[in-house]
């Protein structure tokens, strides 16, 4: 076996020379790496009532004061909780917050890309919630009347938005009414598009949902983490209530300071960022369209993520596990469920996608473009930080 350093570090070059397209990835600006690395990695600080259960916690303190209010002030919500470890954990703590044993929720399918954590077997069975999916139509979108049927029947005291296979916002407005007429919460999952929000290019009337919460590391700047936001004190401190000793207890502190100097980032470089990703995923699927099918044509997408067409890609004798290998050996990394994103190419300061479709479609082909990628990824240069 090796030691492990020697892993960290092969990983670190191997990554710094492949192209990035993974739709739930990013990078992490040096500034950010330095906060990860700093001493608070391995401290405490539990803030109860005013008082700290540990000493040597006054930059602590300062910090998590520092980074709620900077969450604030770049989402625009009254409420920011930023100590959640992950997406996931922000999840579970707003369910355990808000739904009570026995009621309900209503959430995207999985079929549609709705987060497989929200089905019955995970967070429900573990919980003690039930889960429905709502109605979708032919074109995979949220069929809004019959949504609302469901709603009347089901009685969910939450209706789940938020996709991790996510091109299009949703009619807020319409589930919005929906969720007043029949006192339910709207709960937004925002994992994959936070960044994009954060930047004000995706689901621009995010401010009709009651929490939002999810990662800081899809289409965010920040290491993996969670955020929850409301405007409401109310479920804000049923939030709170939820969090030490019952979702978590330390909340590692270096991976929040990260997140603090994302979050710095984003009120920054957010919108020009937002704008550039979903430009470029745009701009992507219309350059590899024809070539290599996407759907949606010819919108494609409202986000950072293109779908890559399953159906025309089995008629090829391909399916996305066998894409993705393909891409992998040519130094493109994708996921294996057909998604592309734009997210860490636009961070890496590629604002015309041409060669990279031109790239893709050739690797597709069965021609070895192992060197182009790599004169490709040698020349790009990270942009949106204090350098
Ligand atoms: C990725 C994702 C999650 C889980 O986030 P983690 O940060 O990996 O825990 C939850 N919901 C959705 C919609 C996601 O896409």
């Amino acid at each position: 076996m090796r030691n492990v350093l020697d892993i960290v570090q092969d990983a670190d070059v191997y990554r710094s020379n492949v192209l990035n397209l993974q739709a739930s990835e990013n990078v992490i600006s040096p500034n950010v790496r330095k906060a990860l690395g700093s001493d608070f990695a391995s401290r405490y600080s539990h803030m109860e009532n005013g008082v700290n259960d540990y000493g040597g916690t006054r930059y602590a303190e300062e910090l998590e004061n520092t980074v709620s209010e900077n969450a604030k002030k770049l989402f625009g919500f009254a409420y920011a909780e930023t100590r959640m470890l992950s997406g996931h954990i922000a999840a579970m703590t707003v369910l355990a917050a808000l739904v009570k044993r026995g009621e309900s929720i209503i959430k995207v399918p999985e079929s549609v890309g709705g987060y497989t954590g929200y089905s019955g077997a995970y967070l429900p069975r573990m919980m003690g919630f039930r889960s429905y999916d709502m109605p979708v139509g032919a074109d995979g979108f949220i069929d809004y009347d019959a949504l609302e049927k469901h709603v009347e029947y089901v009685k969910p005291k939450m209706i789940v938005l938020g996709q991790s296979i996510f091109v299009k916002s949703y009619d807020m407005k319409r589930i919005r009414e929906i969720c007043d007429r029949h006192s339910c919460l709207l709960g937004y999952d925002a994992s994959h598009v936070m960044g994009l929000i954060a930047g004000k290019q995706f689901q621009k009337d995010i401010k009709e949902a009651d929490v939002v919460f999810g990662s800081t590391h899809k289409t965010f700047f920040g290491p993996q983490g969670g955020i929850i936001l409301t405007d409401s004190e109310k479920i804000f401190a049923r939030i709170e209530d939820s969090i030490t000793w019952r979702t978590m207890d330390n909340y590692n502190i270096a991976r929040m300071a990260g997140v603090g100097v994302a979050i710095e980032e984003m009120i920054r470089y957010g919108e020009e960022y937002a704008k550039n990703v979903i430009r470029n995923a745009k701009a992507l699927a219309e350059a590899m369209d024809g070539r290599i099918k996407i759907r949606y044509a010819p919108w494609y997408t409202e986000s950072h993520q293109i779908l890559v067409d399953g159906d025309w890609i089995r008629s090829k004798g391909y399916d996305y596990v066998r894409f993705s290998r393909v891409m992998e050996e040519n130094g493109i990394i994708v996921d294996r469920i057909g998604r592309i994103g734009t997210a860490e190419i636009t961070r890496m300061g590629i604002d015309n996608v041409e060669e990279i479709a031109s790239m893709m479609v050739d690797a597709f082909n069965g021609i070895d473009v192992k060197d182009r990628v790599n004169k490709f990824v040698r020349n790009m240069k990270m942009r949106y930080y204090e350098s």
